[in-house]
């Protein structure tokens, strides 16, 4: 008798039939001198700042024989301060990433029976944490007319109107195509639906001067929800901590969910000392803008198409074969994302050299498949 395979095993075990033949998410986690596809913050995480959370936590060793803080007040506070706009603190919520925060938001008020929405082009998690989460899900366009990703209040709320979705996500700055929506479509989504609205704020640290947060939105907005997380500008995505800010009822909804004691006190700690250093951890986004802003330029120059971005990252387009590209670039030593968007690649800014690295390897690429 031949042996059983994992996938033969796989078959006869009782899995839920919606989740067979499903893949795992998950971009490639491989070895390589530049890695610039999961768009996280390359520098490391200062030594100050290292001091700082190595203490933070230590303080909290002895008493792990405790549960943590289920209701995490003192990171809640530290997290309204951190946003300002005269949040408190029962106004937000956090979990271990803002996909948990997602996951949240879709387990209260999505799930069987019920569906949730987004605009493709989007963050591949709003479908996949759907599915998980057993909610529908409703596939909206964001191409306009003119061919871009730009997606307008007309076109949006329309769609909204259309479907009636319990829950819409809006992501700004919009993962994979980098551009912040103006606060008019948040506007008009959240007139056109009579549910939850997430306007995912990710990269929102990145934004150009001058691009609003739709936490400017929240007062007298029970129905919109806006998330961030420390993965990304805070150069923290090891320590998993998302989080988002809405109506407190809203907030008290999700410990209805959640699993007791989720956010543990090590990391409650952790994100504590790193949010009192904020100003430090926050110093590189800066140099990170001008990365993006030199790949724009830089592969602007080499007659491919980037979309200017708000975001550490930035997706290009006019590529005759992107699969090839990527592979290219992967023998340079160089990891970007194919983000299943035909003749596009997305790549994340990193530091001064890493950026050199990979300007340098497509121009060589390039020039090579000519
Ligand atoms: N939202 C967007 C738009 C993202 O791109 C990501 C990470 N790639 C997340 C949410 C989730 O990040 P995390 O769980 O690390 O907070």
């Amino acid at each position: 008798m031949s042996p059983s395979t994992s996938s033969d095993v796989l078959a006869r075990l009782p899995l839920r039939a919606d989740l067979r033949g499903r893949t795992p998410y998950g971009a490639p986690q491989l070895e390589v001198a530049v890695r610039l596809n999961t768009n996280e913050n390359s520098y490391p995480v200062p030594a100050e700042v290292v001091e700082a959370i190595a203490e933070t936590v230590r303080e909290q060793l002895s008493g792990l024989n405790r549960y943590p803080d289920r209701e995490f007040a003192g990171l809640r506070g530290d997290l309204a301060d951190y946003l300002g706009h005269q949040l408190t603190p029962e106004q937000i919520w956090a979990g271990n990433g803002s996909n948990e925060v997602l996951q949240h938001v879709l387990q209260a008020f999505g799930g069987p029976g019920r569906t949730a929405m987004g605009f493709t082009p989007s963050y591949a998690m709003y479908p996949n944490i759907a599915a998980t989460t057993g909610t529908g899900w409703i596939d909206g366009l964001r191409t306009a007319p003119s061919g871009t990703f730009e997606l307008t209040a007309e076109h949006a709320a329309g769609q909204v109107a259309e479907h009636a979705p319990d829950v819409v996500f809006l992501c700004s700055p919009n993962n994979p195509t980098g551009t912040c929506l103006p606060l008019d479509v948040v506007r008009a989504v959240y007139e056109a639906s009579t549910g939850i609205v997430v306007v995912d704020e990710a990269y929102a640290e990145f934004a150009r001067p001058g691009t609003p947060s739709a936490l400017t939105l929240l007062p007298g907005r029970e129905r919109l929800v806006v998330s961030r997380t420390m993965s990304k500008a805070f150069a923290l995505a090891g320590a998993r901590l998302g989080y988002l800010a809405a109506d407190a009822a809203v907030c008290d909804a999700f410990r209805l969910v959640r699993l007791p004691y989720h956010l543990s006190s090590l990391t409650q700690a952790a994100a504590r000392a790193a949010l009192w250093h904020a100003d430090v951890l926050l110093a590189t986004v800066e140099e990170l803008k001008q990365q993006r802003d030199r790949i724009v330029g830089g592969l602007a120059g080499l007659d491919l198409s980037p979309v200017p971005s708000d975001a550490n990252f930035v997706l290009f387009g006019g590529l005759a074969d992107a699969k090839a590209v990527w592979r290219s670039l992967l023998a340079h030593q160089v990891l970007i994302r194919d983000v299943g968007i035909p003749h596009h690649l997305r790549v994340s800014a990193g530091t001064p050299a890493e950026t050199g690295a990979f300007l340098d390897a497509i121009g060589t690429v390039l020039k090579e498949g000519r």
